[in-house]
């Protein structure tokens, strides 16, 4: 079975189509990134395989059912761009906030502060964290329940380097447990050894999906993907 399943999708806000019979599928166990510029379609995407949009066409599957149904949504974990939390509550109140809306054992807040090395400021609050530390607390609460598929959109935009490799370094700790990842990026340098594929998307429409041997020796695709503008 497959950790997720699109077939023939397209998406339509209004009168206008931003993604256009997109196929796409993802093993279980494995990391795909999904790069794009600005707009080409990547968090509508994440957003249908999330169940909270349905596909104006097509079909959208993750883990043989539909994404919208709330056995599966629970066994999806969910990094959004920007992740935002409650300032005033530590590192520790805002993991156990999350673990309630899940209902998820408390007893796992602890043991995640540690993984994601914020064990020293559990009880600090979330407002005095760095960008850094912020980011993974929203990789922990995205693992809260040990989801079998983790969502992450542009985990490490506005991250330094040592921050943004810690961030890898943690993404690849997760594979080693089995967890289907799809990665969204604008940018490919800095992910690519994390990853197994890569799929591009460009205004709505899938340009190429493959591994990154492949996709530069086969399709003759840049190297470089970067973000316009
Ligand atoms: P970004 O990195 O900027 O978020 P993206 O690749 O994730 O880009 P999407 O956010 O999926 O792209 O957006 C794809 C297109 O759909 C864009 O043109 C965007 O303006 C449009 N769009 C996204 N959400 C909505 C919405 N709720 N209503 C109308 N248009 C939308």
């Amino acid at each position: 079975m497959s950790a997720v399943e699109i077939q023939g999708v397209s998406q339509r806000y209004g009168d206008m189509t931003v993604l256009h019979d997109l196929n796409l599928s993802l093993g279980e166990g494995e990391v795909l990134g999904l790069f794009g510029h600005n707009g080409a379609g990547k968090t509508t995407t994440m957003k249908l395989i999330l169940g909270l949009l349905q596909a104006s066409e097509g079909q959208v599957q993750v883990l043989g059912r539909d994404p919208r149904t709330t056995d599966v949504r629970r066994q999806m974990g969910y990094l959004p761009e920007n992740v935002t939390f409650y300032p005033q509550l530590t590192g520790r109140e805002t993991l156990r906030h999350f673990a309630r809306l899940k209902s998820t054992p408390l007893g796992q807040v602890d043991d995640l502060l540690e993984q994601v090395g914020l064990a020293h400021a559990a009880d600090r609050r979330v407002k005095t964290y760095s960008k850094g530390m912020r980011q993974r607390l929203g990789l922990a609460q995205a693992v809260l329940g040990e989801p079998r598929l983790l969502l992450l959109d542009e985990p490490t935009v506005g991250l330094d380097p040592i921050a943004t490799q810690e961030l890898y370094l943690l993404i690849d700790r997760l594979r080693q447990t089995g967890t289907s990842v799809i990665l969204c990026s604008h940018v490919l340098p800095g992910v690519e050894a994390h990853i197994n594929r890569a799929a591009i998307l460009a205004k709505g429409r899938l340009q190429a999906i493959g591994s990154l041997k492949q996709l530069r020796s086969e399709a003759g695709l840049p190297v470089r993907i970067r973000a316009s503008g």
